[in-house]
């Protein structure tokens, strides 16, 4: 990317702000600003002084999926990307004015924050005689379109789901506009000077190893997916120790593919399949139920990311512990399937959906550490970290969460490894300390005849960690735990006066 476009700004121009929709296709806002035949400026600000400010994954996916972007710009169009760092709400009216922008648009996002800031710049824009478009490019239902028959929201999956599925099928998606003319004159950042890839140390390799940010990886996923685990699926999505998910978490985090994109390329594929396929695209088109059902609980709950959805679950005893939380930070509990999990998020930057469960678990309950402290390091480590689907998973999990995974319910880590990894393949992958342990023992090493740890050359407490808690003491521990909180106002959210918010639309 050049440091600064050549002079000469157009008067009557149209900006598009990119945000979490990076990309060209289905991009409403990009559609509308370019449809008046202006010319255009393709805008992206980093604001880190909103709340939840990008983590370190976070900022290296971005960094790359700029880069895609403005390449993309460059090749399709003729021009590329302006950067800005700062406050929105003062960058973009003055850039809007310094442009002669008579319109900006841009497409929703639903994070409180950024809800806030969107409808001061909407006002601001209007001030100054601006036209402010926002649309529709991250959600297959907006928050506030799903509603109950008493007219309010849901805080059941299932039902919400449902309530989706009566609307109809998605808006299908839009082509990326045939030709856009760009604008001339703007000072850009340049993507270098923002520092967003660690340097010393570059912890980045298995990032690198792992994604190639930006549309053009979104849709190889997308493709290998159809073509090699759409029909297994439903059964196939529960094995970590193979891809047999589509792993587009971070492309849909970032808007490099949109979920409407998404859902009619399964469609298509369910179309032109065997009828076996069905089966398994409904339970694919039911995990992106679980995206917009977070989306819809964090837009209607917006303190979901730091609060109990069930208040009362704010008596619970938390047993705040640094180092225990630091040995399951580097994956070092002594539970394989648990440590596998915490090292395969360290490498790549993604964990598998089925083990994400298991070692949230472990946090919550074995070590009875907050979801919070759960929620922050996924948040740091994630390349797809989300504010909407990490807050509601892990309240999900904790069991303080909507329609949540009952406290009661703890996974039991042994048990999960034997039945999804039953072969020992993800756990050796990740722990290769264990390589050698016959798929007997693999989940539970401590529980090997010393001959059979000698000659897989482990020795439990040096090479390899010895539980850091026991299983059964940990689980009665938590359920003693969730049992004092009974007595407690044990209501759920949606019966709790004051929280559920008037239905109204984000900016
Ligand atoms: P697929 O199985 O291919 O599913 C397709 C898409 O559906 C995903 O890309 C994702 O967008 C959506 N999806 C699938 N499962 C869920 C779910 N349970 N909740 C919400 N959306 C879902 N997902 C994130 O995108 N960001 C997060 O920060 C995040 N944090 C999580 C924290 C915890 C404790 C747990 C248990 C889950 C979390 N998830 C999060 C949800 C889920 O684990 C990931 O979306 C999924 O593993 C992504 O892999 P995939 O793209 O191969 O999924």
């Amino acid at each position: 990317m050049k440091q600064s476009k050549q002079a000469g700004a157009s008067i009557g121009t149209a900006l598009m702000w990119f945000r979490q929709d990076l990309r060209l296709a289905d991009n409403p806002a990009l559609a509308a600003a370019a449809s008046g035949g202006l010319p255009v400026m393709a805008l992206y600000i980093l604001d880190d002084s909103l709340p939840w400010a990008m983590g370190g994954a976070s900022r290296w996916w971005l960094h790359h999926s700029l880069a895609a972007l403005d390449a993309e710009l460059q090749r399709q169009y003729g021009f590329g990307l302006t950067l800005r760092r700062g406050k929105a709400e003062t960058l973009l009216p003055a850039l809007a004015a310094e442009c002669g922008a008579v319109a900006v648009h841009w497409n929703r996002c639903y994070e409180p924050a950024a809800i806030a800031r969107d409808t001061a710049i909407k006002a601001a824009l209007k001030q100054q005689g601006i036209a402010a478009g926002s649309h529709n490019a991250a959600l297959l239902y907006e928050p506030w379109t799903v509603q109950t028959q008493g007219g309010s929201w849901f805080k059941v999956y299932s039902a919400f789901w449902r309530a989706c599925r009566a609307l109809g099928d998605p808006q299908p998606p839009l082509p990326a506009p045939k030709t856009i003319k760009g604008i001339t004159g703007i000072a850009s950042d340049t993507l270098e000077s923002w520092a967003l890839l660690p340097r010393k140390p570059d912890w980045a390799g298995g990032l690198r190893d792992s994604w190639v940010p930006g549309s053009l990886g979104a849709e190889t996923l997308l493709g290998n997916f159809l073509d090699h685990a759409l029909n297994g699926y439903a059964e196939q999505r529960d094995l970590p120790a193979i891809t047999g998910t589509s792993r587009l978490s971070p492309h849909l985090h970032f808007g490099e593919i949109g979920p409407r994109q998404v859902w009619q390329a399964v469609r298509l594929a369910v179309d032109s399949g065997s009828s076996a396929v069905a089966k398994h695209a409904e339970k694919y088109l039911s995990e992106l139920g679980w995206r917009e059902f977070s989306h819809h609980l964090l837009y209607h709950f917006p303190e979901l990311p730091q609060q109990n959805f069930r208040a009362d679950f704010d008596a619970f005893p938390w047993n705040r512990d640094e180092a225990a939380l630091q040995r399951w930070q580097r994956g070092q509990t002594g539970y394989p399937i648990v440590d596998a999990g915490m090292r395969e998020l360290w490498h790549t930057g993604w964990m598998h959906n089925r083990v994400r469960m298991v070692v949230a678990s472990f946090l919550v309950k074995h070590l009875r550490q907050h979801w919070r402290e759960g929620e922050a390091w996924f948040w740091d480590t994630l390349v797809d970290a989300d504010l909407a689907n990490n807050a509601a998973s892990w309240q999900w999990v904790a069991g303080s969460g909507a329609d949540a995974a009952p406290y009661f319910r703890i996974f039991n880590p042994m048990l999960q490894g034997e039945h999804f990894d039953p072969e020992g393949a993800y756990v050796r992958r990740w722990v290769p300390e264990l390589k050698a342990m016959p798929a007997r023992f693999i989940h539970k090493p401590w529980a090997a005849p010393a001959s059979v740890l000698h000659e897989a050359g482990v020795k439990l407490g040096t090479t390899y960690p010895l539980p850091m808690v026991d299983h059964d003491a940990a689980r009665a521990l938590a359920l003693t735990a969730f049992s004092s909180l009974r007595g407690q106002d044990a209501a759920p959210a949606e019966a709790t006066a004051g929280r559920p918010r008037k239905l109204r639309r984000a900016s």
